[in-house]
Order: structure tokens, then sequence, then C-alpha cells
């Protein structure tokens, strides 16, 4: 290791977008008015934005002079013969189809190869893959490796579980599963990457039982970093030859490039397998477009081309996961207990343990987004009963998330090491006073997603219940 706190940013700034830090008068009344539901507060309300990693990436003087040369024909526009060379290099992949974003790769897809009461298994669906599978009448199964639950120290805990994988097809049977995902790296199981074993031992397996495998490749780049730095037998393969074999494990992959593509916007389907491509095109012409746009502009798929070139310099890597390592560390340091090891794209502060007063019903996790707005302007998500938990909208049972997380996840080349510095001395001065924190209560709700609508607010003193 070296003797820096953390890699500096491989990267000078060229152009620069003004935030700014309202009073604490203001952020109250905001809070107020957008009833302590942090997806209801205008951008520009914003200090320091973690909300999500997806699409708010920033572009490189590369990226901006690709989009110059972007060709607006309708057809064969010279943008997408650039595009697919790039993404054909790196996936091996015969077909590359274009599609917006990632959730329409995965509309096109299940919609191609699901029939109503299909099985899908992944290392953890994402949500609107699951959302897409279930949309399609398939039903998703998250098999997660065991270690993925628990506080181990330990690299690839994105991994599937591959002796539960086997016995799942010994018992449905191949012909009820058309298809094997794996999400790299694991998006919902905190950004934690897959082993290159893992994913050699879930194609062999799927091989043998003649299932398609797909990877859900939003992070690829981030992913093979990770090999690099923890998998024995990696450590003098380019990253480029790292992604490369993963994808040759794989029958095909979708992405949503707006996060190592390090686009704005921007997805594709990569595939060898013909008969399904022509089905997936009759498809994408009606939603989407014609097969060399997919529902962009040719400038934004000269950007996404660009961007999935520069995604696997190393240094560029190197410095995106450190920049994550030491967020994780300065937030310990600041006394909020977080999940370990950190992923690729976000720490995740274990609110439960952080707010053991405020009971689950009461969402402290949530208690400390609003409060990180009320410290200092920084906007987080909340990962925990008020996204996850309420009444089904199907059965109506109760269902209980399993565990109280606050998410920050940390836009790629946008926020430098002294914003995230900043929402640690945010942290620490939260915690210095957290036992004074207090839950919210939901005054309104959709049956669906209530998370991004509902209206909450604080609980007054005498409906506090001790947790
Ligand atoms: C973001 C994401 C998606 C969905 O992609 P969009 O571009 O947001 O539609 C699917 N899978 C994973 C793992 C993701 O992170």
């Amino acid at each position: 290791m070296h003797d820096y706190r953390h890699p500096a940013e491989p990267f000078r700034i060229k152009s620069v977008e003004s935030i700014r830090l309202l009073s604490r008068q203001e952020r109250l009344r905001i809070l107020q008015e957008a009833r302590y539901n942090v997806f209801k507060i205008k951008a520009e309300d914003i200090y320091i934005d973690l909300l999500t990693d997806s699409g708010t990436g920033a572009m490189s003087n590369e990226q901006w002079a690709a989009l110059m040369r972007g060709d607006e024909s309708y057809a064969g526009a010279r943008s997408f013969y650039r595009f697919e060379k790039t993404v054909r290099e790196i996936t091996g992949k015969k077909f590359i189809i274009p599609c917006h974003q990632g959730r329409v790769a995965e509309n096109v897809f299940f919609s191609s190869v699901l029939k109503a009461g299909d099985y899908v298994p992944n290392n953890t669906h994402f949500d609107t893959t699951r959302a897409n599978t279930q949309h399609k009448g398939g039903i998703a199964i998250d098999l997660p490796c065991p270690e993925a639950a628990t506080n181990e120290q330990i690299p690839f805990k994105g991994n599937i579980d591959v002796e539960r994988l086997e016995s799942f097809i010994e018992k449905k049977g191949a012909d009820k599963i058309p298809v094997v995902f794996m999400t790299v790296t694991n998006n919902s199981s905190g950004g934690q990457p897959v082993s290159m074993a893992n994913i050699r031992e879930t194609s062999a397996l799927c091989k043998k039982h003649g299932i398609r495998f797909y990877f859900d490749c939003a992070r690829f780049a981030e992913n093979a970093y990770f090999i690099k730095q923890s998998e024995p037998g990696y450590q003098d393969k380019s990253i480029k030859e790292i992604a490369q074999e993963m994808f040759s494990y794989a029958d095909g992959a979708l992405m949503s490039a707006k996060k190592d593509g390090l686009a704005n916007i921007g997805g594709f389907i990569a595939l060898n397998d013909d008969g399904l491509r022509q089905k997936i095109i009759e498809l994408l012409i009606i939603i989407e477009g014609f097969p060399t746009y997919g529902g962009m502009s040719g400038r934004d798929i000269d950007a996404m081309a660009a961007g999935l070139q520069e995604v696997l310099n190393e240094e560029y890597l190197a410095y995106r996961v450190g920049q994550i390592e030491y967020f994780g560390s300065i937030i310990e340091q600041a006394g909020a207990p977080i999940i370990k090891p950190t992923g690729g794209h976000a720490i995740f502060i274990d609110a439960g343990h952080y707010l053991p007063h405020i009971p689950v019903d009461q969402f402290p996790g949530q208690s400390l987004t609003v409060e990180l707005y009320r410290e200092g302007g920084v906007r987080a998500v909340e990962i925990g009963s008020l996204m996850f938990g309420g009444l089904d909208p199907v059965t109506g049972e109760k269902i209980t998330a399993p565990r109280e997380l606050v998410r920050l996840a940390v836009p790629r080349r946008v926020y430098t090491g002294s914003h995230l510095e900043y929402v640690a001395d945010c942290i620490a001065r939260i915690t210095k006073r957290k036992n004074d924190l207090r839950g919210l209560k939901i005054i309104r709700q959709a049956a669906f997603l209530r998370h991004f609508t509902a209206d909450m607010a604080p609980l007054k003193e005498e409906e506090i219940k001790v947790g």
C-alpha cells in the first residue's frame, strides 16, 4: 500500500458547476415543504448529492469531443459502428444492441425469453431487473452467497451461492429456468464484487444444464478491478483482459451505461444468439427505435463508446475504488457503523445500529437521511423499512427490510476528496447528538414504491416509543 490517504484524482478540472449550501433556516423550511422526503427536494437546493451513482457522472474532455462527432443519421450511423466495435472488443459478443438505459434492455430481453411461471435466479436482483422479470410473469430468485449477510471482511461477497443454484436447478428443472443472471458488481448487496472463480463455476453449471448465463453488467469494470486486486492470478493482467475473460464465460449481457459507461444515458444488450437477437430487435423497434440508435441520439452513443474505453483505465479505477474505501474509513471514524468491506460505488451506513433508540417502524434510516440534509445539505437515500417495508401490494402481508441502511452513493469523477471529508464531518457532528434524533411517521403513501413519494412527519414527544 502507498502512504497517501487515498489516490488523488487522476484528472484536473476543466469546467465547473457551482453548488451552494443554503442556510440552516432555509434547509429546515425545504425539509418541511418536501414532507421529510429527500426525493422531493430540488437538486439546486442540495449541496452534496449522493442519491445515486446512476447517470450522475462527469464526462471527460474526450467524451465531450465525441459528442461533436455524433452522427445523427437515422440508420447505420457512424456512431453506432464505433460503439459496436468498442462493445464487441470488451464483451467478445457478435451482436450489440443499443438501448437508452438498462431497464429497456431488461424489458426487451425478458419479453423475449420468459414464459409465465419461469424462474430467474440471480446473485441478487436489482430492483428494475426484479420488476421486469415479474412484469413478464417470471419469478425472481435471489441466491447470494452465505457470507453476503455477514460483516466479515472478505472479498467477493457479491458471489452467487453455486450449491444452492445447483439444487434449485435440480428441483425446478432446467426447462423452467430460461436464464441465470449474475449482477457484477452486486448492486443490491452493497456493490460487492463477484470473483472470476464464481463466474467460471456458475457458467459451467449453466452449460451442463443447457441454461443461458447472462450478466447484468452495469459495474463490470469496477468488478474487474476488484478481481485484479484480490483474486490470485490476475495481478499482472490488464483490466480489459480481465473484463474480456469475465464476458467469455457468459452467453450475453445487459448493461446500464449510466454507471461504468461513464455516460449520463445509455445501455446495451450483447449476445451471440442470432434467433434471440431477431426477437429482441422486433420489440426494440416498437419501443426504442431502429437497432443502430436504440432510443439515443448519435452523440449519446459516441459519448458512451468513449466512456466504455475510459472506464478500463486502471488509474481511474484505483482512484474510484480507493476513494470509496477512504470515504468508508472517514465515516467510520466519524462514529457511524458501515457495511464492510466497502464495495465499488457507495457506502452503506447501518442506521439500525447507529440509532438503536429508534424502532424500525419509526424509520431510523430515514431519520438519519433527513438529518444529513438538515446538518449539511447532503442528500443520501434510505434503504430500509421505508423502501422495502409496509404492506405487500399483492398479498397484503406485512414486510420488513433485512437491515436499516442509508446509502451514500458516489457519482463518478464528480466530487473530490474534500467533498467527501465534508460529508464525514457532517456525520461526526450528528454523532455527538445522535441520541436526540427522532423517528418519523408516514402521513400519506402509494401502494407501490412508496419511498419515492411518501409524505412524512417527525414524531412528536408523546408519539415516541422506546425502541
Ligand atoms: C442501474 C441498474 C440497472 C437499471 O438500469 P437503468 O439504466 O437505471 O435503467 C439494472 N441493473 C443494475 C445492476 C443497475 O445498477
